[in-house]
């Protein structure tokens, strides 16, 4: 290991382990070969306007642009003049031909109810509750709040939503009613559209009686729109409260979608909050709908006869852009599921798999180190033979994961699309393309052509090959936030004035030989001990890599001598017991993986780590945990406050 100025970080994980597509996927992949996406890259590199003005091809425009792009740093448009609809583009255009009767969403509920929308079915309930919103008062630009279970209902909303040029924030559904009150008066939202409840581990969620708590703090929302799922007795109080089922039947199903200029806002999503107070991104219509458009089609090498899963809950951006977006507007076969993965047993995702003969399946981290941890007999149970591509997204994936994902799931003949991106970024930046990139546990490869990323020091330097240093994006990209709603002084400071004349990440990264971006985490999480700047990933990468170990959080402590100290929280796998003998073995498992600077100084065993409800690990917290200080930032979007309050204690 060297040590080097300039603010790098140091890279410690060895990965040798390489995987080329499978000749048979890459026969009839959209992108077959590195030297078809090397060229596609090069020519998005060398003439990006030329390159986006064809992408956008593969939208429907009411009215063409004038310009492909105006950049005044920090602020971007796309498509410059022209007009178009993002639900017409996700429904009406496949419902002429054949696709009409195809089906557009597959859903299930956690109950074992299932519905299956054919993309007229789609167009129908779209248009029809356009018009609900419209007789709620909602005109072009006014916000609409969404705080719903994983329902059909929630994806029609948002559609109708983009119909008629209402930007929707959609709020994850587990949120609390303070959390949704801070958003909905973060961005004025005039209607929230919302359910009784929703149903999680067999249990209700009860969503209206957080709604009824949250908006005596909410003057701007008039109008309630509530669906009934649970059917519970709930609350509704008179001539805001609304049935969205009395709406409906007397509403019109035809709404002609509206055209809408290209930089129309499209929603405003709050971020995970992992690293702190969640920022509202803005993103508006066309340059988001064609990287989400694109990026759908060649990372999941999507073809008509596919049947494509992902997991994401709509309250995040994948949800928005890979359940929503970028699938729909491919005319892709989308399966949603409501509830939680372990109900009533810990194989119903892949029961859903086997049952609709799932070929594409998407989600993060977290799930699959939940998955390791139950065991495999869970998949084992299921014929999983349909799948052929496995993506993952939302943090590093550890490479012991990444393998077990592959074997396990993928039955060592998936392609695993290992994709790196963000809210901000809209779209997919960083990954393979399932026909074309050889893959290695733990990289997200190569960016997607019309990316431009580097990896590079405080002052803005490129640092050698290897070396971890500061992630950043160099050119403008389509589907990148135009800003944080109501904080364009935030959106310079965070993402333009860190690092001059690019976009910073706020992740760290490193870069192969071969090109490929190994990223490192958070750069507010990189530790430093005794002068050597170290990523938290591949310490945690190491732990996992132990038999014994599920998961893994590694954070600083601090230490008169050395800076930090290295303190690692773990949780193990069924079947294992902590034991000080294990600890002893854990630290020097590290120490031999990776060298004795990593060796955790002090590491202690958990049921459970302080995760976003998305599945992020929050480290600042366990920071705090570490230094044995009180939190005091944002934990709106903490999953179980038991879980730091258990860690507390076991300080005592
Ligand atoms: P906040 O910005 O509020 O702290 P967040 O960054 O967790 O929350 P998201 O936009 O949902 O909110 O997550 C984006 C981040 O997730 C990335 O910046 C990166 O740190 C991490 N991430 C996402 N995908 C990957 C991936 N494939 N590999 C590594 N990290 C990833
Ligand atoms: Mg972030």
């Amino acid at each position: 290991m060297n040590t080097f100025a300039g603010g790098s970080i140091e890279s410690v994980l060895v990965e040798k382990r390489v995987f080329p597509p499978p000749v048979e996927f890459a026969k009839s992949a959209r992108i077959s070969s590195m030297e078809e996406y090397r060229t596609l890259w090069n020519r998005a590199k060398d003439d990006p306007q030329g390159f986006w003005n064809d992408m956008a091809s593969h939208l429907v425009w009411r009215k063409p642009w004038d310009k492909v792009m105006e950049w005044t740093e920090p602020h971007v448009k796309w498509y410059v003049g022209g007009q178009l609809n993002a639900s017409e583009n996700c429904v009406d255009r496949h419902c002429v031909g054949p696709r009409r009767n195809k089906a557009a969403l597959i859903w299930e509920g956690e109950p074992g109810d299932r519905r299956v929308l054919r993309y007229q079915d789609l167009k129908r309930e779209v248009g029809r509750f356009a018009n609900v919103l419209k007789a709620q008062g909602v005109t072009k630009g006014d916000v609409v709040a969404i705080y719903m279970p994983m329902v059909p209902e929630l994806v029609i909303a948002m559609l109708a939503c983009a119909r008629i040029g209402a930007p929707h924030t959609v709020v994850f559904g587990g949120f609390s009613g303070e959390a949704l009150a801070g958003r909905i008066q973060d961005c004025s939202a005039k209607v929230l559209v919302t359910a009784d409840g929703g149903f999680r581990r067999g249990n209700i969620i009860h969503l209206k009686e957080q709604v009824d708590e949250a908006l005596a703090h909410c003057p701007t929302i008039r109008n309630v729109v509530v669906l009934k799922r649970t059917g519970h007795q709930i609350h509704m109080e008179p001539g805001r409260d609304h049935w969205w089922h009395e709406m409906a039947s007397i509403a019109s199903a035809d709404c002609p979608p509206e055209p809408l200029d290209s930089e129309h806002p499209l929603f405003i999503l709050y971020t995970s909050g992992s690293t702190g107070t969640p920022k509202g991104i803005l993103h508006t219509t066309g340059g988001y709908l064609v990287g989400t458009t694109l990026t759908a089609s060649w990372v999941f090498d999507l073809k008509e006869e596919d049947t494509y899963f992902c997991t994401a809950d709509c309250g995040w951006i994948t949800g928005h852009s890979y359940l929503v977006y970028g699938p729909l507007s491919n005319g892709a076969t989308v399966v949603m599921y409501e509830g939680a993965p372990d109900y009533p047993d810990k194989d119903r995702f892949w029961q859903i798999v086997q049952d609709y003969g799932v070929t594409i399946f998407y989600t993060a981290p977290t799930a699959i180190r939940a998955f390791m941890k139950w065991g495999e007999q869970y998949a084992r149970k299921h014929d999983l033979s349909s799948l052929r591509l496995l993506g993952t997204v939302g943090e590093p994936i550890n490479p012991e994961a990444w393998v077990w994902y592959r074997e396990v799931i993928g039955g060592g003949r998936c392609p695993v699309v290992d994709t790196w991106w963000q809210t901000e970024t809209g779209a997919i930046m960083i990954a393979p393309l399932p026909g074309a990139t050889p893959t290695k546990p733990g990289t997200a490869t190569l960016p997607l052509p019309g990316v431009v990323p580097e990896v590079v020091t405080k002052s803005g330097e490129p640092v050698e090959p290897n070396q971890g240093g500061y992630l950043v994006i160099k050119q403008p990209w389509p589907s990148m936030m135009r800003t944080i709603h109501g904080d364009d002084e935030r959106y310079r400071r965070q993402y333009w004035s860190e690092i001059p004349g690019v976009y910073f990440t706020g992740d760290g990264a490193r870069r192969d030989h071969d090109g490929n971006f190994w990223i490192m985490g958070r750069v507010d999480d990189v530790l430093n001990v005794a002068g050597h700047r170290l990523s938290t990933m591949e310490i945690e990468s190491a732990l996992v890599h132990h038999k014994a170990v599920a998961e893994a959080a590694v954070v600083g402590k601090p230490d008169e001598l050395r800076g930090q100290a290295i303190t690692a929280f773990v949780t193990l796998k069924s079947g294992y017991q902590p034991s000080e003998d294990l600890r002893q073995q854990l630290r020097q498992h590290v120490a031999h993986e990776i060298g004795a600077l990593a060796r955790p100084d002090d590491l202690r065993f958990t049921d459970a780590l302080p995760k976003t409800r998305s599945g992020k690990i929050m480290r600042r917290l366990l920071r705090d945990v570490a230094a044995g200080v009180e939190s005091t930032g944002d934990t709106s979007t903490l999953e179980d406050f038991s879980v730091l309050a258990r860690l507390r204690h076991e300080e005592e």
